[in-house]
């Protein structure tokens, strides 16, 4: 039996232990799993790639399905609100035409019933009617994320159609019932976790809950959503309140890559991934997933599986309590780094003056991704320069203040447990040609930071493939 858990590799395989032969190990993998299946832009992309996903979805037995918005609409519809705000009206009504124009087309490529046409056709005449009404009002904050919402209801809208179409038993959930963040924009799992699965019990007996990625509602009621790539970090939150086994991310890539592959030619999929690798490799810029969509399936320990839609046969990456490898597995680099040093005479056996300077970050809500520390000084970085200038007038009470904007943090990530050693020395020994500013070691086991200027980012990525791969 282990054999077949392994051939589908199954990370739980003592589950299927009383399975005796292969056709009973299928039975009880499709009755026993309920999945999550997350959907990107370009899965979602056209009216043929709508058909594929429904197909793999169909394939898989009971899941949980998330949708982002079609490619480009999340972009389109933020150019759009962008135009109402600055009062080009002409220019936001251009938009919203052609944009209802490729829907009304994607509309009638994918659906060949003629009712179910009709109805896709009503909703997407209703949902652009919708976004005419907010040209030329009052445009806040407020008003643009109801804007950019009306992606993930589109692409939702028209997958649920075809799901009818196929005579598969489906229902769409809003995700608006039960996505909810706090005030302070993070997610109210506890609500969460009531709610999806409240909803889910008031429509019992589907093999497919569909719903829409990436929007919510906050504190105030107000549709809000989960931050660009945000579909990722809905897929993880509700497979955690659902106590899904399995939660994949379905992309245009196979799987998590050893480096950057916008930036670097023969990138390769990393097989299996910690889940702290995975979440190190995600907030310091692997854009295949939110940066902190890791964090629930790691809490709930859910494994997270990275899949293609152009190459579903490809095994991808799998996410979870993998065992150490003593390897170096994946290098990502964040970009819009600012570092500021605060230089002291009075640090050496200074207590409280670490306390101050953090105090000053917290009072402006602004979090430090690295540190470094001598006798005389600290470096720390942020990536949100919103409360740049008050954080440096205050942090002048303290000392010298000396700032490098633009910079890039490049992190190196596996087993980098302490005791396993040569790794740091392969990763500077690989950088020698690069200006380094900082250095960060020895806060995890699973990863080196190396802060370094802009303009230095794709060579520093192409010298550690070389060295590290
Ligand atoms: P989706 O729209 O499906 O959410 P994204 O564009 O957000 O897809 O993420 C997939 C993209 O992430 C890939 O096409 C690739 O260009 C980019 N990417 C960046 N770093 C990595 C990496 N280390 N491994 C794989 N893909 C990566
Ligand atoms: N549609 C949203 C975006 O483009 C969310 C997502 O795709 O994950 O950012
Ligand atoms: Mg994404």
């Amino acid at each position: 039996m282990i054999n077949f858990a392994q051939n589908f590799q199954i990370i739980d395989e003592a589950r299927f232990s009383f399975c005796y032969n292969e056709e009973t190990f299928l039975q009880a993998i499709y009755q026993e799993t309920m999945k999550v299946m997350k959907f990107g832009g370009t899965s979602v992309g056209s009216a043929q790639r709508m058909k594929n996903m429904v197909a793999l979805v169909a394939a898989a037995g009971d899941v949980t399905v998330v949708l982002s918005a079609m490619s480009g609409t999340t972009n389109s519809l933020l150019s759009l609100s962008q135009s109402i705000l600055e009062g080009e009206n002409g220019n936001a009504l251009k938009q919203i035409d052609d944009l209802e124009k490729k829907y009304l087309e994607t509309a009638s490529e994918l659906l060949s019933s003629a009712h179910l046409l009709e109805e896709a056709n009503k909703d997407i005449r209703g949902k652009f009617s919708a976004l005419r009404e907010y040209v030329g009002k009052p445009f806040s904050d407020k008003e643009a994320k109801e804007v950019v919402a009306f992606g993930e209801k589109l692409s939702t809208m028209l997958v649920s159609l075809y799901m009818k179409e196929k005579g598969l038993n489906a229902v769409l959930l809003d995700a608006t019932e039960f996505m909810k963040i706090n005030s302070d924009g993070e997610p109210d799992q506890e609500f969460i976790k009531e709610n999806v699965n409240a909803v889910i019990a008031r429509n019992p007996g589907k093999d497919i809950y569909l719903t829409q990625g990436f929007i919510c509602r906050n504190v105030n009621g107000e549709i809000d959503n989960l931050q660009r790539g945000g579909s990722d970090y809905t897929a993880s939150l509700i497979g955690a309140a659902i106590a899904a086994d399995e939660i994949q991310i379905w992309t245009d890539i196979d799987g998590m890559h050893n480096n950057d592959p916008r930036f670097v030619d023969e990138t390769s999929p990393v097989g299996e991934l910690h889940f702290e690798e995975a979440a190190e490799l995600a907030y310091f810029g692997a854009k295949i997933l939110h940066p902190t969509c890791v964090l629930p399936a790691k809490y709930a320990n859910i494994p997270v599986r990275l899949l293609n839609t152009m190459q579903p046969e490809a095994p991808g990456t799998v996410i979870y309590n993998a065992k150490p490898t003593h390897t170096i597995k994946a290098v990502a680099a964040k970009d819009n780094i600012t570092a500021i040093k605060i230089k002291s005479s009075h640090m050496l056996l200074a207590y409280g003056f670490l306390r101050k300077i953090f105090e000053i970050f917290e009072h402006y809500q602004t979090s430090i991704d690295m540190i470094t520390t001598s006798e005389v000084g600290v470096s720390v970085t942020i990536d949100n320069k919103r409360n740049l200038q008050p954080i440096l007038e205050e942090l002048a009470s303290l000392g010298e203040v000396t700032v490098d904007d633009d910079m890039v943090i490049i992190c190196v990530v596996g087993d980098l447990e302490w005791q396993n050693r040569g790794f740091e020395a392969e990763v500077v020994n690989a950088l020698k040609e690069i200006p380094v500013r900082m250095i960060s070691y020895g806060g995890s086991n699973y990863n080196i930071s190396l802060l370094i200027k802009k303009e230095d980012k794709i060579k520093a990525l192409k010298l550690l493939s070389q060295h590290l791969f």
